[in-house]
């Protein structure tokens, strides 16, 4: 057993923090108080190969894996979470379907532009009406000749409206199953099809920097055959999606939680109060100490479950553990660090209150803690 990462791990670790430092810190305060999404950043995070990371090289890859991902997404989140975000979105959920579960037509039309970081996808699950029971989905796509006509609506869809959004995959009822429950199925849709609308960005408490949007569907007409995968495959496609995506948050979360303990070990070492640092108070070296052993385990957690996903083991309860405790910690480490700050951890201009306000949603985006619990009980056999 051996946790050391490889050269070249340690290599893109280097680079990616080196970038989050130098080009995202500096800039990124003021997207997330305006609310604009980060052109000039993605672009260059595309420069670099990070959204082809874990994708073939013959697709446009960069001949990576999973963990490469992850690595980057830590580092990222470490200085912000909606770059962050917006990699692990673009990634494993906007060009992972259709890298996994795509035709080869649809991999050479779709997967290049997305692999360089020129164009985003969305994926397009959850809905006004229901989230954690997917299996309520409620947008009906109809087969009328060789088009499909999807009626219905999405929410909270990550990367669905930028300038850059090539498309969107959505999961849609087309039909019932002998059994009466409902045939789900995957539908590309490309932006600006007619009857398909994108709302105006949402007004959100974090990730204020990403880009998320409501989507509805009415009478949208698309090319039979830009079915993704099989017909009825859309559950399976979805659960695996999630599964691994769930890996990628953690990392995420961690990412996070280590920027936590960063902030903190500096405004505690300047930080004067009864003639001396906070950071000489045993209370404030515990905080960070409990904050690190935090970080460290939810880490350990993470790469498990990334090692198991690559070994071609299941790790199905391994993600779920790992998004569970990372997102837990996350939001715990998030507090103690806006703590520690005092008044200023309430200011906007702190990268803590930033952690702060980005930390909750960890906990409910791609599968809440309780669907987690759920997963990880269900796989215990209950
Ligand atoms: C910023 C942001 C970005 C997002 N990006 C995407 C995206 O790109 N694509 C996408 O498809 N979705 C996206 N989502 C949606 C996200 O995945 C859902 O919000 C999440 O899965 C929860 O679904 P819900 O909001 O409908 O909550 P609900 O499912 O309505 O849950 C409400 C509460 O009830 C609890 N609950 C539900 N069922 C049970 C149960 N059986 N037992 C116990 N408790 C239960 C939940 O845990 C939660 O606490 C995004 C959300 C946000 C906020």
């Amino acid at each position: 057993m051996d946790f050391r990462l490889s050269e070249e791990q340690e290599a893109l670790r280097e680079s990616v923090r080196d970038f989050a430092r130098e080009v995202v810190a500096p800039a990124i305060a003021e997207h997330y108080e305006q609310h604009t999404f980060p052109y000039e950043i993605i672009r260059q995070m595309g420069k670099m190969g990070l959204f082809g990371l874990p994708f073939a090289e013959e697709h446009g890859g960069m001949g990576g894996d999973y963990f490469a991902l992850c690595l980057a997404l830590e580092e990222l989140a470490r200085v912000d979470s909606s770059v962050a975000i917006t990699l692990e979105a673009a990634v494993s959920l906007g060009a992972m379907p259709i890298y996994r579960f795509g035709t080869d037509e649809q991999k050479a039309r779709w997967l290049p532009k997305l692999l360089s970081g020129e164009a985003l996808a969305g994926f397009g699950l959850t809905e006004p009406g229901t989230g954690s029971d997917a299996g309520g989905t409620q947008t009906r796509a109809v087969l009328e000749g060789d088009e499909w006509v999807i009626n219905g609506s999405k929410a909270f869809i990550t990367n669905s409206g930028t300038d850059i959004t090539s498309l969107v995959t959505v999961t849609a009822v087309t039909g019932t199953r002998p059994d009466g429950s409902k045939e789900l199925s995957t539908i590309i849709v490309p932006s600006g099809t007619p009857g398909f609308t994108v709302a105006p960005g949402y007004s959100k408490v974090g990730w204020t920097a990403s880009d998320t949007h409501e989507l509805t569907f009415d009478d949208c007409r698309v090319p039979a055959a830009n079915l993704l995968g099989e017909r009825g495959r859309g559950f399976a496609q979805f659960l695996r999606i999630l599964d691994e995506g769930r890996i990628a948050i953690a990392a995420l979360a961690v990412g996070l939680a280590q920027g936590c303990v960063d902030e903190s070990i500096k405004y505690a070492k300047e930080r004067q109060a009864f003639g001396q640092p906070i950071g000489a108070y045993q209370a404030i070296q515990f905080k960070i100490a409990d904050m690190e052993m935090k970080a460290h385990t939810a880490r350990l957690a993470y790469y498990d479950a990334a090692a198991r996903m690559l070994a071609g083991e299941p790790f199905k309860r391994q993600a779920a553990i790992a998004k569970l405790h990372a997102s837990t910690i996350a939001v715990d480490n998030a507090r103690e660090a806006t703590q520690i700050h005092g008044g200023y951890g309430f200011m906007n201009e702190y990268p803590v209150a930033r952690f702060w306000r980005d930390s909750k949603i960890l906990e409910i985006g791609e599968g809440t803690s309780e669907v987690q619990r759920m997963v990880i009980a269900r796989d215990l056999g209950m």
